[in-house]
């Protein structure tokens, strides 16, 4: 699909750094090298070059790079600027494009040309910029592994594999009379049965992936001075929040990121949920409750020096219908106790010890477990919400053809359903608005 304008950005992360790079794609490409650079250079050949501006004066030295079209990430033609990275000399070589005729590029925009130019297939476009978000080594590996194209090659495969039973049921629908016979002689339940099968462990392995992507969202609830700020410490391995012993320390919400198993954990310590009087502990109360709706999990943390740890494991705090409830005892350093787990009415408790630190690793798996996540040498496909929610209607609709096995017609119209919510995945049918909606997340320059 040949695109009319030139796009130009700085790829590279904006502020001082020792290179930056600026990438320019389209038809004005050359004449756009040529003239900065005073030549085109040999195709995918790295070139010492001066960029020039204007008036011939030499804005910065550096490697020019041009790769002529189809060969290149966008499939067009597409030259890279790598100068210093400085902030002023950046703007200066991108304004110097932009008076050559390019246009400074939009949010993924060389990514999104490269889909419309079938260099990379939608759950490949989408994988980059979830390989540039990655915030784990794992969650890295698994974008690294769908953008190879793996992910999709997978639902290729079973694509292939349904685009073939409904050639089957068309057939036999076409010749009703040997309907049974074909049926059976084609073997099209056990087809059925295997392309469920290759669904259902890709699903597994999307869910997998996509709590890689997301990660888990966690609030910390409980009364002041219960331990909260110190068990996301504990948590964390670091110093984040600010632990003291005066009640209503934490006046607002702190959050940390950590890596727990590899699956990025949102962390939320919220500020004591207790009644005030001070307005600015009241703001953070009404915080801690907004952030309480978002949560997958809600640790409420309890002081196990009080009565309410052992007599009771009623909750104190409204747990937001959609997260599970986690309860901590904490420092039972102070009470002697042994760190464990301990379930009752739904609620799994576990004992332990924020300060010094005894029992967090209870915590820790628990919180793995609450997700849904398992630990397996395999490394899962980096897949979106979208992609977990097309294959699950593929399921569905397969599930639904194996029950219409007697009425063709709709066995047929199943089939044809399951295969248009795998297409969708790899991006054979996309609405522009979500073209739109992928595209406009990513960084620019990419
Ligand atoms: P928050 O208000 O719930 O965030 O509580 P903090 O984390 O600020 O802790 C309040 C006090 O309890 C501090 O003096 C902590 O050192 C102390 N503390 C927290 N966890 C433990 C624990 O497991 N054992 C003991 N002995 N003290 C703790």
């Amino acid at each position: 699909m040949p695109t009319a304008d030139t796009i130009a950005a700085v790829a590279t992360a904006h502020g001082r750094a020792g290179i930056g790079v600026i990438r320019v794609s389209g038809p004005s490409v050359a004449q756009i090298c040529i003239a900065l650079t005073g030549n085109l250079p040999t195709e995918r050949h790295a070139k010492l070059s001066s960029f020039c501006d204007a008036s011939g004066d030499v804005i910065d030295q550096g490697i020019a790079i041009f790769f002529p079209a189809p060969h290149s990430y966008t499939g067009e033609d597409v030259l890279e600027v790598q100068a210093h990275g400085g902030v002023a000399v950046q703007r200066m070589l991108l304004q110097r494009c932009v008076e050559l005729g390019a246009r400074v590029a939009e949010p993924g925009e060389f990514t999104k040309r490269a889909f419309l130019n079938d260099k990379i297939d939608l759950a490949q476009a989408e994988s980059v910029a979830d390989l540039i978000d990655a915030s784990s080594a794992d969650a890295a590996r698994s974008a690294r592994r769908s953008l190879t194209g793996q992910f999709s090659a997978r639902i290729h495969g079973i694509r292939d594999s349904l685009i073939e039973l409904r050639t089957i049921v068309e057939a036999v629908l076409d010749f009703p009379d040997e309907e049974v016979d074909l049926i059976e002689r084609h073997q099209v339940r056990s087809k059925l049965e295997t392309i469920r099968n290759g669904i259902a462990v890709l699903t597994e392995s999307a869910a997998q992936g996509n709590l890689l992507r997301e990660g888990v969202q966690v609030v910390l609830l409980g009364a002041p001075n219960v331990g909260k700020s110190s068990l996301m410490n504990q948590l964390a391995e670091e110093e984040v929040a600010i632990v003291t012993e005066v009640p209503g320390t934490t006046r607002d919400v702190l959050r940390h990121e950590l890596v727990i198993g590899g699956v990025p954990v949102h962390v939320i310590d919220t500020a004591g949920l207790q009644e005030s009087n001070d307005p600015v502990e009241r703001i953070g109360v009404e915080r801690s409750l907004q952030q309480m709706e978002l949560a997958d999990i809600a640790i409420e943390v309890v002081d196990a020096t009080t009565s309410t740890a052992q007599s009771s494991n009623k909750t104190a705090f409204p747990i937001p219908v959609r997260s599970t409830n986690i309860r901590v005892i904490n420092k039972i350093d102070l009470t002697e106790e042994h760190p464990r787990k301990e379930s009752d009415n739904d609620v799994e408790s576990i004992w332990l010890s924020a300060k010094t630190g005894s029992g967090i690793e209870l915590l820790r798996e628990k919180l793995l477990e609450t997700i849904g996540w398992r630990q397996t040498d395999e490394i899962p496909f980096m897949a979106r919400e979208r992609h977990v929610d097309a294959l699950n209607r593929a399921l569905v609709g397969i599930d639904r053809a194996a029950k219409q096995a007697g009425r063709l017609e709709l066995l047929a119209e199943e089939l044809r359903l399951a295969q248009h919510a795998l297409s969708e995945i790899t991006g054979e049918f996309s609405a522009d608005d979500l073209l739109g909606e992928i595209f406009s997340r990513f960084c620019i320059g990419k």
